[in-house]
């Protein structure tokens, strides 16, 4: 990815120490009173050795806090924006006369928000007018503060499903056979996205039907291209049957799909394709029902709960099947900032705080396919490091709402330590 080019003029890179009380390193190694040694954008080494610590290295003391690595959100829609100062609802701001770049101005609140959360790194599930690659490579580039971003582009979906009827839908991702769905991958991919996103399913926002859109054939076809191009599939399904058909056809990961059957459930187990719930979305929606000028809010949020529900039960099923899971909030809009209250739930369906914690960390980081730099603290991967306040193997709250320091690629992008320090 971009962002590992060389330093512009000569110099040697800025040298950090870090301390903290705790480090828990995400490769299952907890220390005390760690110190952690940054070399420009990377981690140069782990230890509890204060002989190490190179001379004339910045000193950066959080021995009140635990570090932990940066967090990876695997399902996101950050240039999803609301502008709270227009009177229009929140999706139809999408279909607006907005100026794509405006829209990718404004969605730096959504990226500041995010890494806010200790989240410094996301793959982002879906986008129009190439507004998400806009904002990777300002964010790469130095211009723009935000996570890094794995992008889609466009999500390919059929024309009839989703975006719902009266949504003024982008053209960019519509593919109704085979044809549309090699030649809309390849503009993918030519436009230069990291993954690929397919929708096989209806179902979005307040919509929680989960049709089967893509056939088996169409999802495969799609599956061997991305793959093809070295790019990973994540396949969108809110119902089982898209879910059966994509987990069979190859897809990397499967998104949202409730009511999975054991046999697709085994599968994906069997083959190692990763499970991103999304459950936290359907909360946030419900919570926030009377933004979106929906008719009929009773039974809109009705329907969200008895999904949550059905997702939630699936999760526990697919979790106790020995599935692979990975973080993915489906954060759009104000959710954003909110990305790791998914975790919250995976407690609740069993896994312990260290279970969940690596669905953020190091199975996320092997989605994306990198597990050698990203997901863990230790020497050679991204200094992406989060400072939080308590013991996150004890209780996942503390991950979820006790972050005070964030570093990004060895620069502090989020700190809440000085604001405490004064009071
Ligand atoms: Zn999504």
């Amino acid at each position: 990815m971009a962002g590992s080019a060389p330093p512009a003029s000569a110099g040697e890179p800025a040298v950090k120490a870090l301390r903290f009380g705790k480090l828990v390193d995400g490769k299952g190694k907890v220390m005390q009173d760690a110190i952690v040694i940054v070399r420009g954008d990377r981690i140069a080494d782990v230890t509890t050795d204060g002989a190490k610590i190179p001379a004339g290295a910045e000193m950066i003391d959080l021995r009140h806090y635990t570090a932990i690595p940066g967090l990876i959100d695997v399902h996101t829609h950050l240039t999803f924006y609301w502008d709270q100062t227009s009177k229009v609802h929140p999706f139809d701001q999408l279909g607006s006369p907005r100026l794509p770049a405006v829209s990718v101005f404004l969605a730096q609140e959504n990226a500041r928000r995010t890494l806010e959360a200790g989240v410094t790194t996301v793959r982002d599930l879906g986008s129009s007018n190439w507004d998400d690659i806009a904002m990777r490579e300002l964010i790469n580039r130095g211009a723009m503060v935000g996570p890094r971003m794995f992008v889609a582009g466009y999500g390919i979906y059929v024309s009839d499903a989703p975006p719902r009827p009266g949504y003024s839908a982008p053209p960019g991702g519509r593919a109704d056979s085979l044809p549309d769905i090699m030649r809309v991958l390849r503009e993918e991919v030519a436009a230069g996205v990291d993954v690929v996103k397919m929708y096989a399913s209806t179902g979005t926002d307040k919509d929680v039907t989960g049709f089967q859109t893509f056939t088996f054939e169409e999802i495969k076809a799609a599956a061997d291209l991305a793959h093809k191009y070295g790019k990973r599939l994540a396949v969108h399904s809110y119902g089982p049957d898209g879910a059966r058909d994509a987990v069979r056809a190859g897809a990397d990961s499967i998104e949202h799909a409730t009511d999975m059957d054991d046999a697709t459930i085994s599968e994906m187990a069997r083959r190692g394709t990763y499970y991103v719930p999304t459950i936290d979305h359907n909360r946030w929606y419900a919570e926030h029902i009377t933004i979106f000028g929906w008719e009929d809010e009773k039974q809109i949020a009705d329907g969200l709960n008895d999904y949550i529900r059905r997702n939630f039960e699936t999760a526990r099923r697919a979790f106790k099947a020995g599935v692979r899971f990975a973080m993915g909030s489906d954060a759009l809009f104000t959710m954003c900032g909110e990305n790791t209250r998914e975790l919250g739930w995976f407690v609740k369906l069993g896994m312990t705080p260290e279970q969940a914690l690596a669905t953020a960390t190091t199975n996320a980081a092997a989605l994306l396919g990198k597990e050698k730099e990203l997901g863990a603290i230790a020497p050679g991967y991204y200094a992406d490091i989060v400072a939080i306040e308590g013991d996150p193997l004890a209780d996942v709250n503390v991950t979820i709402n006790n972050v005070r320091w964030v570093m990004k690629g060895g620069a502090v992008v989020a700190d809440k330590t000085v604001l405490q320090n004064k009071n």
